[in-house]
């Protein structure tokens, strides 16, 4: 039988809990689950628990962790997925896949060419709304971490604050930048998807200038999110645990 599993932030060692509100509508109103049903728990931050649940309510859904649980192993090799902003639920798409596909952090960012209707990002529009995103898809995948969605930032303050390891931005050009494969191994990488219009040379010259080395993903232009699926993928077979 699969026991359900909820991200409670938290969660400790004999900690009582409370299920987040989306948590508990989900056991009490999709799995229906009862007073008494053993499930798991997780912090988010690579603790995971046994536990029980004693009130199923209206109001609140409650329990105890009962005991330590193995975590799943996360993947040895860290990846930062920086992308821009995408509109609709074009972003929460490709959240949930990083997640599944074992992206240790999100950064979105924003860039001369990003879409109108994403920009509302930087205000921090949809920052609850990808948190929830995330946790749902570690919910769902086994993760006992969940990947930490940065506030948005525009691509001259993310440049100035890089994430350590590997630089790559994936270039839709044609321009004989070689594939990820020919890069060194790396133990973190970051990896960097453009918007829907695309990279604007000056973009790929200043990233040029703080390290960052234009990778291609193939002779096929792909939309940006199956790009940061497709780049997650292939960093996961090259040098992490797919
Ligand atoms: N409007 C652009 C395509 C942008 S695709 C055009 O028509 O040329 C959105 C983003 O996905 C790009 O900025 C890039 O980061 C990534 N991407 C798409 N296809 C790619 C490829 N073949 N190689 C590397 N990156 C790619």
């Amino acid at each position: 039988m699969i026991v359900a599993r909820f991200h409670v932030p938290g969660a400790a060692p004999g900690a009582r809990i409370a299920l987040p509100e989306h948590s508990a509508h989900h056991a009490r109103d999709v799995l229906r689950l009862r007073a008494g049903a053993q499930v798991r728990v997780f912090d988010g931050r690579g603790a995971e628990y046994e536990a029980v649940l004693e009130v199923v309510a209206r109001q609140v859904v409650s329990g105890r962790v009962t005991g330590p649980a193995a975590p799943r192993p996360e993947s040895p090799l860290r990846v930062t997925l920086a992308m821009s902003p995408l509109k609709g639920d074009r972003m929460e798409l490709a959240i949930q896949k990083a997640t599944e596909l074992g992206v240790a952090v999100i950064r979105p960012v924003v860039t001369v060419r990003t879409d109108a209707a994403a920009r509302p990002a930087l205000e921090g529009a949809r920052r609850d709304r990808w948190d929830k995103v995330a946790s749902g898809a570690a919910e769902q995948c086994g993760r006992a971490t969940v990947p930490v969605v940065a506030p948005t930032a525009t691509l001259a303050a993310f440049i100035a604050d890089p994430p350590a390891g590997a630089r790559v931005v994936l270039l839709e050009r044609q321009e004989g930048q070689p594939p990820l494969a020919s890069l060194p191994r790396p133990q973190a990488i970051t990896l960097l998807v453009g918007p829907a219009g695309g990279w604007e040379p000056v973009e790929i010259e200043r990233l040029a200038g703080a390290g960052f080395v234009a990778v291609s993903l193939g002779p096929r232009i792909l939309r940006a999110e199956t790009a940061a699926i497709a780049a997650l993928t292939a960093a996961q077979v090259l040098w992490g645990d797919l």
